[in-house]
Formats: structure tokens, C-alpha cells, sequence
């Protein structure tokens, strides 16, 4: 068969796969290799390690079934076209199977050999050009992505008052646009997430897990979102392990419970459960909300499917979340699916099952350190103290938490770097505990920055001793840009040198670190890049990939031939993913990745200057010596 070299044949029945072997013997002319296997788990285990031109897939087999069976396969190798053979004549099975990847349904019995060639060699044609269509959609939305960020990250200045005093009404327009680009950043982000998982560019980092901790995680990320809405998160404890990829399961639970706590009415509790069983554990999201019609329990998990039109407008979706979390559990050799609960809401249900750990392979992706330094958390509320915690942790900070004024003073007196004060500390009013930290020797110079429930938009002068505030309720963002500014401090003038070929993205980026003790050079090609390397001798570098005369690759490989420049700390700022091999190569010194539209440009301002200040501890800001033009 022309073009196709090697088949995969998925059949438990020993008569009907030497029928099929026959038949491939006898009538094909171009001498395909055929390899059969009689379970889906075998079969996922053949094409994670081989080359396979296409699939011909029985529906019935041991240990899944249907259109089960179509997912799993389709997933395990989402570029191989599928081709269904099977006993059950079923037309609405058949029109089903289509629409989850199959290629071609054929009835066993019903096709002779020679049609049966053909049907395999029309179905490689179409995959070929639905993966065409795939790419185009990519591409398109990866040409997006440039033009929007700039649009997003300019409405952002605009309405954060960094640029001054906009008057009321035109406050109000700037919110609806920063409304809306956010929209469609989300859009983009979704498409092009579930179009890189679906195509398997990117294959899942299997490990050994325990998965209540990412069900923990996963409730303190969607917190805020949940205490905003008044809905309560209720989450089971059972221990359990299993193997599988952290990062997704944590992007599909937190799916789920984001789409339970968005359709859950105020007071009303969202719980997710665990329940281990014999071959794998079930992870259940029940919330008593508006639930989903019977028809629509399946639908919903495919592309831009809504119980409710208007639910996306209204309700700030994309459509497209469940279609990404179905493809992540299939992914894991799992199962998604809906329910009804008997009296109000849904409850989601993912069964995992328990894979074996696979070997760690050698040379992982190298993580750049993080170690910004100790923080102290003064805050009497224990929950949004934790909260907190977890978030500073995350990014790197140790953090001493304190509930009292006299914990607080007593960590003080040990040294840290920052000391974040809830302004209503211990009943007593957060800023006087200003006077008394800057009488201690190790504290008098320590930032302090005050989380206060007033509205923080600096209209207000800072009391005596605070360096920065960050407004109640906690945003993020907003922390971890104040932090890192206070952080930063001053030290004479810092360089960054800002490489992007888009004008206007570039100065958007540039606008970011408006500030007196930074200075800012943009460069638009690779000559400009290494031009300004000489020059302007930068501290830092925030790159982007993709430039007229070269790309970033360029830049890096030139910066590594300069031993002064050779550990020039790094924020690739890209528009594409890059993949492991490509960020290893990228690595210099301290490098941080970050995708463009997934980071607002006030992330990248707080990760730029946390990198500064590291920088500064560990060379007391002494500039890379200019290198000669070369
Ligand atoms: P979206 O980004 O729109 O939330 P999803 O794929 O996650 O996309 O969900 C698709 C649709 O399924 C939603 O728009 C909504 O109509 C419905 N849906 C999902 N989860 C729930 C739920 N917990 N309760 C009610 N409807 C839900």
C-alpha cells in the first residue's frame, strides 16, 4: 500500500486478525507490516514506542469498549489515522465514532479485501488533511497571540493608573475593552492548549503522584475564585497514589471545579471526593448548581459545546475546557464523563487507573533556581495566611508565618527579606507595628509592605516605614509585583535590554518598567541585540524568539561565545511553546520561560525585577564588561 508501511491491528479475536493477515498477504501489493495486539493497553504500549502508519481498531475489546476504545487509541497516538472494523452494524455508533477521530467505520464481513485497501489508504488521506486544517488553525492563532498581547497588556497600563488620571468615562470604555481582550486571550490560550495536547507534540511527564495533594492544590488556586462567588470547597483527604502528570490533572480539576463553582448558586457547597478502588481510583467534582440536561451529559465534552448559548458570554468560558479535559484523561488511559445528581447539580467523574511508574529518562528539563529570599506573613486570619503562604511559596519564597504582633517582632529579630503586614494584625492596627520593627537593629531596613482592605491605588500617602501596599482582596499578580519591587530596591541603575520585533509590543514591555533605577534599551533584530550586548552592556536580557534576521537561538548561541555575557541572566518571552530540548538550549544563566499571552506584562515586571535583585545580591549590580563588536 502506497504510503503505508506499518499497521497496527487491535483485535481480540484470534480468527478474525488471521482473516485480516491473510487477506494483507495475499492483496497487498506493497508489503505492509502488520503487528497485532488484543488489549488497548497493549495497543498504547506499541504505539508509544513505534512508528505506526494506521490503526485498524475492533470495538469489543478485553478491557475497554465503543467509543471508549476510539478515545483511547485516538489519544495514544493522535497524528495515526483510525480506521473502526467491527461486528456492530450500528449507524449512530458509526456517525459517533466519526466525530471522535475515526477516519472510517467498516463492518466486518460486509468489505471485501480489496476495498478494505482502499478504505485504508482514502482514510490516510484524510487524516493527512485534517491535520492541514489543524495547523492552520494553530498558525492562526499563534499570529494572534503578538498583536493581542500588545492590545491587552496596553489596556492593562492604561486602566492600572500607572499612566495617570483617565476620566471616568473613558475608565469605564477601557474596562469593557480589558474585559473582552481578556476573553480572547483566554480563547487563544484554550485553542491552542487543547491543540497542543491533542496533537501529542507535547507527551505527558508521567510520575508518581499523590493525588490529594493536587485536589489540595487545585482548591487553593480556585479559593478566591470560589469565596468571590460565595460557593464553598469542601475536598476529600484520602490518600492515594498514582501515576500520572501533575500539571495536567491539576489543570483538569481545577476545570472542573471552576465550572461547578461558576454554576453553583451563593452558599451552596462544590465537594470533590476520592474513591480508590481495585484497578484505579475515581475522582468525583459534585456541586448542587444548575446541573445539565440528560442529552446534553456527553455533548458537552466536545469542542465549543454549551448547555446554554449565552453561557460563555455570561459565565466567561471558552467551550472548549472539557473537550481539553477529556483529552488529558484519555491521555492517562482514563475515562470523563457527567452526571445528574438525583436532586440538584452535576457531578463529574474521572476514573484514573493505576498505571506502573515509567523510568526516569535522563536529562529533564533544567528548572531555573528559585530562591528569592525569606519573607515574613503577618496575618491573624489563619486561612488567608496559608493561602498566601502557598502562593509565595510557589514562587519561590521561604515564608515565616506570624499571627501576632510579638511572633511577628520575634521573626523580625531572625532577619528576612520582606515583611508583609495584614494592616489588622492582631486587633490592633497593622501600621503600628511600623515604629516598632524599625527600632530593631536587624529589621530598621527590611521593606514593608502592608496588605490592606482599603483600596490601595497609592491616592493615599504610605505611612512612615512601609515600602508598598498591596489592596485587599489578594490579587496575585499584584503581590508578587509589589513584593518584587520592594525586593528590588535600589542599587544603582539597572539594564535591561528588551529583544522583540514587534514595535509596539517592544514598547509596551518597556513601558512596564518605567521607573527611575531602571534603564531600558530595545533591540528589534539580532544585530541590534548584539549591538546593545556591546553597548549598552545589560544586566539582564528579556527575549523574544522570533526575530527578521535570526531568532533567539542566535542570541543565546552568540551570548554563550562571550564569557562575560555567558551567564547573562534570561526571560524568554516567547510566543510559541518550546519544547524541553529547546528551553535546555536556551538556558545560560538564571532563565525563566514565559508564554505571551499566559503572563500579563506585570508578571513579567515582578519576575524581571525579583531576577535583578538576586542579581545584585550575588554581584553587588557590577555590569558585564562590554564585549567587542564581533
Ligand atoms: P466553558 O469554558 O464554557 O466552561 P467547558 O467545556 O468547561 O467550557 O464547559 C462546557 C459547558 O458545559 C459549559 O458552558 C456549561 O454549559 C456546561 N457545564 C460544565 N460544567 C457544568 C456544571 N458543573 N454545571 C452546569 N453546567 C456545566
Amino acid at each position: 500500500m502506497k504510503s503505508i508501511k506499518t499497521v497496527l491491528l487491535v483485535e481480540d479475536n484470534a480468527g478474525d486478525a488471521r482473516l485480516l493477515r491473510e487477506m494483507f498477504n495475499e492483496y497487498d501489493t506493497h508489503d505492509s507490516e502488520l503487528t497485532h495486539v488484543t488489549t488497548m493497553s497493549e495497543a498504547e504500549a506499541h504505539l508509544a514506542t513505534h512508528a505506526v502508519d494506521i490503526i485498524l481498531l475492533d470495538l469489543g475489546l478485553p478491557d475497554v469498549h465503543g467509543l471508549d476504545a476510539i478515545r483511547r487509541a485516538h489519544a495514544a497516538a493522535p497524528l495515526v489515522p483510525l480506521v473502526v472494523l467491527t461486528g456492530f452494524d450500528d449507524e449512530t455508533l458509526a456517525a459517533k465514532a466519526l466525530q471522535e477521530g475515526a477516519q472510517d467505520y467498516l463492518i466486518k464481513g460486509q468489505i471485501e479485501p480489496r476495498a478494505l485497501l482502499r478504505a485504508l489508504r482514502y482514510a490516510n488521506e484524510r487524516k493527512r488533511l485534517e491535520r492541514l486544517k489543524d495547523e492552520f488553525i494553530a498558525t492562526v492563532s499563534h499570529e494572534l497571540r503578538t498583536p493581542l498581547t500588545s492590545i491587552r497588556g496596553a489596556l492593562g497600563l492604561l486602566t492600572s493608573g500607572m499612566l495617570g488620571d483617565v476620566n471616568e468615562k473613558a475608565t469605564h470604555l477601557l474596562r469593557i475593552a480589558l474585559t473582552n481582550s481578556d476573553r480572547l486571550v483566554r480563547l487563544i490560550n484554550d485553542i491552542l492548549d487543547l491543540e497542543r495536547i491533542q496533537s501529542g507534540r507535547e507527551p505527558l511527564a508521567f510520575r508518581a503522584v499523590q493525588l490529594a495533594d493536587i485536589v489540595k492544590q487545585a482548591i487553593e488556586d480556585m479559593q478566591p475564585v470560589a469565596d468571590a462567588a460565595g460557593v464553598k470547597l469542601l475536598h476529600d483527604t484520602t490518600r492515594v497514589e498514582i501515576t500520572g502528570d501533575p500539571d495536567r490533572l491539576l489543570q483538569v480539576i481545577t476545570n472542573l471545579l471552576s465550572n461547578a463553582v461558576k454554576f453553583s448558586p451563593p452558599n451552596s457547597p462544590v465537594s470533590v471526593m476520592l474513591r480508590p478502588g481495585v484497578t484505579g481510583v475515581i475522582l468525583s467534582v459534585i456541586d448542587h448548581g444548575r446541573g445539565i440536561p440528560a442529552d446534553k451529559l456527553e455533548a458537552i465534552f466536545g469542542r465549543f459545546q454549551q448547555v446554554d448559548a449565552s453561557d460563555s458570554r455570561q459565565k466567561g468560558g471558552t467551550g472548549l475546557g472539557l473537550a481539553i479535559c477529556r483529552t488529558i484523561v484519555l491521555q492517562h488511559s482514563g475515562r470523563i464523563w457527567a452526571e445528574r445528581n438525583p436532586v440538584r447539580g452535576s457531578t463529574f467523574r474521572i476514573f484514573l487507573p493505576y498505571l506502573p511508574v515509567p523510568v526516569p529518562v535522563q536529562g529533564g528539563t533544567p528548572e531555573a533556581e528559585t530562591d528569592h529570599g525569606t519573607v515574613i506573613l503577618a496575618d491573624a486570619n489563619s486561612e488567608s495566611r496559608s493561602r498566601i503562604a502557598a502562593q509565595l511559596a510557589r514562587h519561590g519564597y521561604s515564608v515565616v508565618q506570624t499571627s501576632t504582633v510579638e511572633q511577628t517582632l520575634a521573626a523580625a529579630r531572625q532577619g528576612a527579606h520582606a515583611i508583609l503586614v495584614d494592616t489588622s494584625l492582631d486587633g490592633m492596627n497593622g501600621w503600628a507595628i511600623l515604629p516598632l520593627l524599625r527600632r530593631l537593629d536587624t529589621a530598621a531596613r527590611t521593606p514593608v509592605v502592608l496588605l490592606s482592605v482599603e483600596d490601595g491605588n497609592g491616592a493615599e500617602a504610605l505611612p512612615g516605614g512601609a515600602q508598598g501596599r498591596v489592596p485587599k482582596p489578594l490579587e496575585e499578580d499584584a503581590l508578587l509585583t509589589e513584593l518584587a519591587r520592594v525586593l528590588c530596591g535600589s542599587g544603582g541603575t539597572a539594564r535591561i535590554l528588551i529583544v522583540e520585533d514587534d514595535p509596539d509590543l517592544a514598547q509596551m514591555i518597556s513601558g512596564v518598567f518605567a521607573r527611575g533605577d531602571i534603564a531600558v534599551q530595545i533591540a528589534h533584530s539580532l544585530k541590534e541585540t548584539i549591538d546593545a550586548c556591546s553597548e549598552f552592556a545589560p544586566h539582564l536580557l528579556v527575549l523574544d524568539i522570533g526575530l527578521p534576521d535570526g531568532d533567539g537561538f542566535n542570541v543565546v548561541d552568540w551570548l554563550r561565545e562571550h564569557e562575560s555575557l555567558a551567564h547573562l541572566p534570561l526571560v524568554v518571552y516567547s510566543g510559541r511553546d518550546l519544547s524541553p530540548a529547546e528551553r535546555r538550549h536556551l538556558t545560560l544563566g538564571p532563565t525563566y520561560f514565559m508564554a505571551k499571552t499566559r503572563v500579563q506584562p506585570q508578571q513579567l515586571e515582578a519576575l524581571v525585577l525579583t531576577m535583578l535583585r538576586s542579581l545584585r545580591q550575588t554581584h553587588e549590580a557590577v555590569a558585564p564588561s562590554p564585549v567587542p563588536n564581533s
